[in-house]
């Protein structure tokens, strides 16, 4: 489904990401752990097709991630993703959040598309909200809304970057269920986040990455209970 072979990318002179290889199979969750810096956005931000890799390739489905391919946009789109800052547009009430890309850039007709969003409002819990703007919602509602956006676009994988790190911690479980519904349902995702209860729960692979390497990969099992390098050993026991 996911297959990144090599992938490097440097801001200026400094190598950020250092030759990552990493395969994700359809309906897998990955969840990707590691210390601030050590790459974790940007190989996010390179499989969404956000920052150029220098060199590597990234394959969807078996096709190329590659500006110059035609079907590049119809690749990206069919990516969603979900950021720490929820990026929600602030003009805009949950529900026109919602649909604004499926109008827009799927030319979806807005009355499908309203009846799309609806489902998905429900889906994670806030069809009540539907009219709210964002500034009234909480940080967990938001996140869902974000999260019901980015599945609007009828994404195949879905890539998280650190989803609950905004949020009070009474806020955190109920993304994290919208999120495990999202896994039991079969979705492919990529999962940043330093909480270990889901990622033992719902990763089907744990990997950790140090400075702009993956160092190590395996089972949350494996990972957690019996980490290899000497440096995922420190990393866990300083946030378990
Ligand atoms: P965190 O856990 O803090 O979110 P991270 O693992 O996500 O960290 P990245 O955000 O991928 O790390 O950053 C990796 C390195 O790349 C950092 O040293 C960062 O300063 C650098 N970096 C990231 N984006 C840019 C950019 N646009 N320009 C220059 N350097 C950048
Ligand atoms: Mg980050």
């Amino acid at each position: 489904m996911i297959s990144i072979n090599n992938l490097r990318k440097f801001f200026g002179t400094n190598e950020i990401l250092k030759g990552i290889n990493l395969d994700v199979k359809n309906g897998e969750v990955l969840v990707i752990i590691g210390p601030s810096g050590s790459g974790k956005s940007t190989l996010l931000r390179c499989i969404k097709g956000l920052e150029r890799p220098d060199s590597g390739t990234i394959y969807i489905e078996g096709q190329k991630l590659d500006e110059r391919n035609k079907n590049y946009r119809v690749l990206q789109q069919e990516i969603g993703m979900v950021f720490q800052h929820f990026n929600l547009f602030p003009h805009m009430t949950a529900l026109q959040n919602v649909i604004e890309g499926p109008i827009t850039v799927k030319k979806m007709p807005r009355d499908k598309a309203i009846e799309k969003g609806l489902n998905l409002l429900k889906k994670v819990g806030l069809l009540d909200k539907k009219d709210e703007y964002p500034s009234r919602l909480s940080g967990g509602q938001k996140q869902r809304v974000a999260i019901a956006r980015a599945l609007a676009m009828q994404p195949k994988i879905m890539l998280f970057d650190e989803p609950t790190s905004a949020l009070d911690p009474e806020l955190v479980q109920e993304v994290l269920n919208v999120m495990k519904e999202l896994a039991g349902e079969g979705m492919t995702m990529i999962v940043v986040t330093h909480e270990m209860g889901f990622a033992k729960e719902v990763a089907d692979k744990v990997v950790f990455m140090d400075d702009g390497m993956i160092l190590e990969e395996g089972s949350p099992n494996v990972i957690f209970s019996d980490p290899k390098h000497i440096r995922t050993r420190n990393f866990l026991g300083k946030i378990i």
